[in-house]
């Protein structure tokens, strides 16, 4: 039977991540497993490559201002570009509490600039159509964009330097368990096999204590080539938006949704842009009508949740329609330079949402050696290091001790008075 000191089950941005900063602080035997490393069904592979601070609950501030002080650092290898956010309100009582937040956001030193709507044609170019709609915007200039791809990449070379093994095409299939009783108390084995007890059933004394995942060996789409058992002193679940499966079969109910969303790529000809615009510079734009985009090497990225979108596993992009209904009305509504742009092509990943659009992480209460680490909606890219920072000294001391990760405890959903309510989610 294989071994791991710690299990990691997802190797996107968020476990590849958590391997890295524990193989970092000294922990051997780190293994990974992905149903697929190439990332077809990873959002890490699948995102609009957005990176910035300004958010409004102080923990997703402080871990997106780590991770984005640790791209700085590697601006070359990440692609890294602080060009900002710049985000455009029409509702009053949004604006508000934006202001309100940017205090918050300001004394974290981000900087973030209160824009008057008659400013931004001057400042930004580019905007030059329903000005008169909005009530204010904010500029905050050490955001920006990067590529996860990249991000993705240097964490897994990093790690697997530092020792950690990736095993690919390596999909958990099912976990055993045994619950140890209170201090002096025996272990006995309860379950095995994909039948688990639900934890915290029994209240008094007893933990949960995971021993082995099951992986089967797979190509997707094809037969299982076999299956293996893995020992493990503890494990954590970073499997994002296919959390709540793993999460089922320990009997942890999952308040995670997997929430479809897409993107696509416009063209737009240089004859057509308005004077002065210079799409090169430009940051990310998050418009009012909640559409966002950026410039994406010779094209624009554009973004946009459909709001009544059905939670699910659904990769299908709905092409050419998505860029006509949604994307162009809203990109020529706002720039007369896109008046004339064009669909060049799109996708769809998964956003892993939660009623309070923040993630979730820590250890998984009734289980002595489980510990999770996703569900960061719109946000893991630029979150990943803090994260990965902050879980890796809960593992390896018990303690968080870079970012207080208290907040995102998955209890919380308990008592909606310590929900973490993220609003400047897109
Ligand atoms: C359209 C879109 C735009 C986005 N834009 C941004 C952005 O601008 N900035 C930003 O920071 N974030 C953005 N995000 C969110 C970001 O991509 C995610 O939060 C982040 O990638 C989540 O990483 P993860 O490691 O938690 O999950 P994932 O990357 O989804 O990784 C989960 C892994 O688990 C594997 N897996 C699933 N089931 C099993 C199993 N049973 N056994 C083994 N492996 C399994 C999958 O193969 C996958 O590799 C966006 C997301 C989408 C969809």
């Amino acid at each position: 039977m294989d071994r791991a000191n710690i299990l990691i089950v997802g190797g996107g941005m968020i476990g590849t991540g958590v391997a890295w900063a524990l193989a970092r602080r000294g922990v051997s035997d780190v293994v990974v497993v992905d149903l697929d490393l190439a990332g077809i069904y990873a959002s890490s592979e699948l995102n609009a490559g957005g990176a910035r601070a300004t958010w409004w609950p102080p923990v997703n501030i402080e871990t997106c201002l780590a991770t984005l002080e640790h791209f700085r650092a590697h601006a070359d290898a990440f692609g890294f570009r602080p060009r900002g956010y710049l985000w455009l309100y029409a509702d009053p009582a949004l604006w508000r509490r934006a202001l309100e937040r940017r205090e918050l956001q300001n004394r974290h030193g981000l900087g973030v600039e209160a824009l008057e709507p008659g400013e931004l044609p001057g400042r930004f170019p580019v905007l030059d159509r329903g000005l008169d709609e909005l009530v204010g915007a904010t500029f905050s200039p050490r955001d920006g964009l990067v590529n996860p791809n990249a991000v993705r990449a240097w964490y897994r070379a990093e790690a697997e330097a530092l020792g950690v093994r990736f095993l690919n095409r390596h999909y958990a299939a099912g976990v055993v368990t045994e619950r140890v009783a209170g201090a002096g108390g025996s272990l006995r084995r309860v379950a095995a096999v994909d039948v688990l007890e639900v934890a915290g059933q029994d209240p008094t004394d007893e933990a949960g204590v995971l021993r082995d995942v099951l992986v089967t060996h797979r190509v997707p789409g094809e037969r299982v080539r076999g299956e293996t058992r893995l020992r493990c002193d503890a494990v954590l679940n970073c499997l994002g938006a296919w959390s709540p499966i793993f999460s089922a079969k320990i009997g942890v109910p999952d308040v995670t949704e997997p929430v479809r969303r897409q993107i696509c790529l416009v063209d737009v000809h240089a004859e057509d842009l308005a004077p002065g615009v210079r799409l090169e510079e430009l940051g990310m734009v998050v418009d009012a009508s909640d559409l966002y985009f950026h410039p994406e090497g010779p094209h624009v990225l554009a973004g946009y949740s459909l709001p009544r979108e059905s939670p699910g596993y659904d990769f299908d992009y709905d092409g050419e329609p998505f860029f006509v209904d949604h994307v162009w009305p809203r990109l020529a509504g706002r720039c007369a330079s896109f008046e004339r742009c064009g669909h060049v092509r799109g996708w769809a990943g998964l956003y892993a949402v939660t009623p309070d659009r923040s993630g979730i992480a820590g250890a998984v209460a009734g289980f002595a050696n489980l510990f999770e680490a996703h569900s960061f909606t719109g946000r893991g890219v630029m979150q990943s290091y803090g994260v990965a920072c902050a879980m890796a000294e809960l593992l390896t001391d018990g303690r968080f001790e870079s970012a207080d990760l208290a907040p995102l405890r998955r209890d919380r959903f308990a008592d909606p008075a310590r929900w973490v309510l993220e609003e400047l989610h897109i």
